[in-house]
């Protein structure tokens, strides 16, 4: 039978494949009783993956990044798998009530889970996410970690992935398989996975709730990126119409391709520039094949996630360096590692009562895991002189973490210097504005720093108290919202002041129904995934920058939303 289900759009496009589900340790973990004679094979099972966990705490614990208090939580993890309350009576489900290994697991986690709400110290209370997440990585493990396998073709039609969530990592393993897209039951529109989606060019609808025990394995699907919609077994009349506007759309984007090497300059000939977007270095070459203007933000944190063992100076060196050369004199912006919230490391993973948004991450991480950032800043600081490098920091909040992080710069090119190490000692030095407290604040960064770049989607997160992977409250998103635009254009107008140059590297710079806005506001740098390049330009070739800033000028007066709204949709 056919049916719709309507979610988020996420990223734009149609997709035709068939479905394939993949699972989410805990959350999908299978219940079923395996035969008499099967029970030693389930208990081998146990052992085994209580092996494979055992030897990746291992590794973390001896990482060179493991400081006193984390190694305190890999023992403390080291211990519960020992634990017979946790594993022998895992056995005990597996051996008298035949369960398999990873239903007998999580039975087990939910009587503890239970036994910790009991207790009255809120530090030993605490400690159920320990056991949680130690549940997890045996699951992992039992179902043959990472979880994840690469789908196959059927029919000749592509897979298309169904999931209750998928981590950001999860989404960049898609860069390596033929996937037409993917929809999910959670996520906003301007998670990372999300905006991995974005990247990858597949079409994507998230926040759909129950897809996941809605949909089959190998159910033909139809997903429309655009208005946010899955079609789940079309009948033919339905497949015919999409496969049409699906060809309609492939005919639109290769009509922009003639755009790819005409300058991006208004009718008043204001140039502007429009940088890429990139979260591998592999991905400068779509970057390239639009022409881009350099790179507004390379994201580093995904050299770091989805492994065990994290990059060292060489590998990011190596990784930075082919970045620079693959696009030489341009800028090249590289943001120092923007890790936690959505983006966790393995083994740094939040507790499940913390508010990972809030929390240590992005440069609050890397303060305070001193040695990790001094061997990605000296990696930085090598490859400057292979190009134009310029590096960003993300969430900078207080001028202390300005001057930490300018400190700490000084430290790497001094280390650098006495080991007579070349580098460009010019390197600019740029900030994020993400935090409300940042953009009021902005005359102190805008002395401190060579440059800014607006990260928008923090920027509203932040502001409008929202988390952007909750898609519970994804319709309260809204760049719109007057208070984000006010934040927006006095960071602008800031930098313009100081002379130094600003950009925006969220998603509201790949939106087209922002370029105006933003071009009318002064901005002259747009930074965004590649597969929107063309789009944006086609909207700047066509706008007048000079007769946008009078409007704009009036419009950022407007005090009463709706008509704010109104006035930018006219523009
Ligand atoms: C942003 O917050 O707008 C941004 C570009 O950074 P990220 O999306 O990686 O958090
Ligand atoms: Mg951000």
């Amino acid at each position: 039978m056919t049916f719709a289900l309507h979610g988020l759009p996420v990223s734009h496009g149609i997709a035709i494949g068939t479905a394939h589900l993949i699972s989410h340790a805990l959350l999908d973990v299978h219940h079923y009783v395996v035969a008499p004679r099967a029970v030693p094979k389930e208990l081998a099972r146990l052992d085994e993956a209580m092996a494979t966990v055992q030897g990746e705490l291992n590794t973390l614990r001896q990482s060179p990044s493991a400081q006193a208090e984390v190694a305190a939580f890999i023992e403390l993890q080291q211990m519960l798998l020992q634990d017979p309350l946790l594993v022998e009576a895992a056995r005990g489900h597996i051996s008298e009530r035949r369960c398999n290994a990873e239903w007998a697991l999580v039975q087990q986690m939910e009587v503890l889970e239970e036994q910790f709400d009991q207790i009255d110290d809120p530090y030993l209370r605490e400690r159920k996410a320990d056991v949680v997440q130690v549940v997890e990585r045996l699951v992992k493990a039992l179902l043959g970690h990472p979880g994840y396998a690469p789908p196959k073709k059927r029919d000749g039609l592509p897979s298309i992935v169904v999931a209750h969530d998928l981590s950001p990592s999860d989404t960049i393993h898609f860069k390596d398989s033929q996937i037409a897209g993917f929809v999910t039951d959670g996520g906003g529109a301007t998670s990372h996975t999300a905006i991995v989606a974005r990247s990858l060019g597949i079409p994507a609808v998230v926040g759909l709730h129950n897809v996941r025990h809605l949909v089959n394995d190998d159910d033909v699907l139809i997903i429309d990126g655009t208005r946010g919609v899955l079609i789940v077994a079309p009948d033919d009349r339905v497949l015919e119409e999409y496969q049409l506007r699906r060809a309609t759309l492939e005919l639109e984007r290769s009509k922009l391709k003639r755009l790819k090497s005409a300058p991006a300059a208004s009718l008043d000939g204001e140039r502007v520039m429009l940088e890429a977007n990139i979260e591998l270095p592999r991905d400068t070459q779509a970057a390239k094949d639009v022409e881009a203007d350099g790179v507004g933000l390379f994201r580093t944190e995904f050299l770091f996630m989805g492994r065990d063992e994290l990059p060292d100076e060489e590998e990011q060196f190596e990784a930075y360096r082919s970045v620079l050369k693959a696009m030489p004199n341009r800028p090249i912006t590289i943001r120092t590692l923007d890790i936690g919230a959505d983006k966790a490391l393995r083994g740094f993973e939040p507790r499940s009562d913390q508010n990972p948004a809030l929390g240590l991450r992005a440069i609050r991480f890397c303060l305070a895991e001193p040695r990790m950032f001094h061997t990605q800043l000296r990696a930085l600081l090598r490859a400057s002189q292979f190009g134009r490098l310029r590096i960003l920091v993300p969430m900078l909040t207080t001028a202390a973490e300005i001057e930490q992080t300018l400190v700490a710069i000084e430290r790497a090119k001094a280390e650098l210097r006495a080991e007579k190490v070349k580098f460009d000692d010019k390197v600019p030095v740029g900030g994020m504005i993400e935090v409300p407290a940042a953009a009021l604040s902005i005359s102190h960064f805008v002395r401190r720093l060579q440059f800014l770049s607006i990260g928008t989607n923090d920027l509203i997160q932040y502001t409008l108290a929202i988390d952007r992977t909750d898609e519970a409250v994804s319709h309260l998103y809204d760049p719109w919202h007057p208070a984000v635009l006010m934040l927006i254009h006095r960071s602008i107008q800031a930098a313009a002041r100081a002379e130094i140059p600003v950009a925006v590297c969220g998603e509201m710079a790949g939106d087209p129904k922002n370029t105006r806005l933003l071009l009318g506001m002064g901005l002259r740098e747009f930074s965004m995934h590649p597969a929107h390049i063309l789009e944006i330009k086609r909207e700047i070739l066509r706008s007048d920058a000079g007769e946008l800033a009078l409007k704009v000028g009036r419009l950022m007066k407007q005090d009463d939303p709706a008509r704010l709204r109104e006035a930018i949709e006219k523009l």
